[in-house]
């Protein structure tokens, strides 16, 4: 039987991946993997533990530990980490920069890697992320890689955490956003990267809505030409 595509969504932070990624996977009824939300998990949980995260033997110890599961409901959806709802604390801005650190390391990616692919390999499957066109799943059907400026990235930040009551400064966003995308890019195991093959989007002056059509488009086109069912597709 014909398996429905694995579409790949790159790019830097507050680039737009996590909305787009849940309202393409709605419109074709396909699942979404943040796979940002699962190294937050891990940084979270080293944090706790106080592990060193220089340590890349503790960290792929503590990986065989974690249980990372989403949770879809009718609100949104829900980051479980061992049973217990994290999806708060692991969006701090604490917990980001941590993120980077974290997810720099061989011992993390590789146990990410695997869980991702067993997620995703029976397609059908929309995966979020930074390295999801290029080692994740270098043979996705549909890739794309979202950009916007680093001062609208930041200000998208800002507005999200203020809506969630933290309190921020837009300066700093954009400092931070642009640290964690320094750090991404320049890491030396799997690094934030365009695939050749990736639809490049710039969202720095579209709406949501903009974007979405033209994934939709290039989605569509892609099933057609697989001779998929149209679902989601007019
Ligand atoms: O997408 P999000 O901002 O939630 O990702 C948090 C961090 O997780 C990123 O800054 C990056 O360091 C890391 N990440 C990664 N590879 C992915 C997804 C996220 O290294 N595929």
């Amino acid at each position: 039987m014909k398996r429905e595509l694995i579409v790949a969504i790159d790019g830097p932070s507050g680039a737009g991946k996590s909305t787009l990624s849940k309202l393409l996977a709605s419109r074709l009824g396909y699942v979404n993997i943040d796979t940002g939300a699962m190294y937050r998990a891990v940084a979270l949980a080293a944090h706790l533990r106080n592990i060193d995260i220089t340590d890349d033997q503790a960290l792929g110890r503590l990986c065989q530990t974690l249980n990372i599961e989403f949770e879809r409901l009718a609100d949104g959806e829900r980051v479980l980490l061992n049973g217990e709802d994290v999806s708060q604390a692991i969006r701090t801005p604490e917990v980001s920069l941590l993120t980077s650190a974290v997810s720099a390391r061989p011992a993390v990616r590789q146990s990410m890697l695997e869980l991702q692919r067993q997620l995703g390999a029976q397609g059908g499957v929309v995966l979020e992320g930074r390295d999801i066109g290029t080692v994740v799943f270098p043979r996705a059907e549909v890739k794309f890689f979202l950009l916007a400026s680093a001062a609208e990235r930041g200000r998208r930040r800002f507005e999200e955490l203020r809506a969630k009551g933290l309190s921020v400064e837009l300066e700093r966003t954009i400092a931070e956003v642009e640290a964690r995308d320094e750090a991404d890019s320049a890491r030396e195991h799997a690094p934030l990267l365009q695939a050749e093959d990736a639809v490049a989007i710039d969202s720095t002056a579209l709406s949501i809505e903009q974007v979405l059509e033209t994934m939709l488009e290039v989605v569509c086109r892609r099933r057609s030409l697989a001779n998929l069912p149209r679902g989601g597709c007019s």
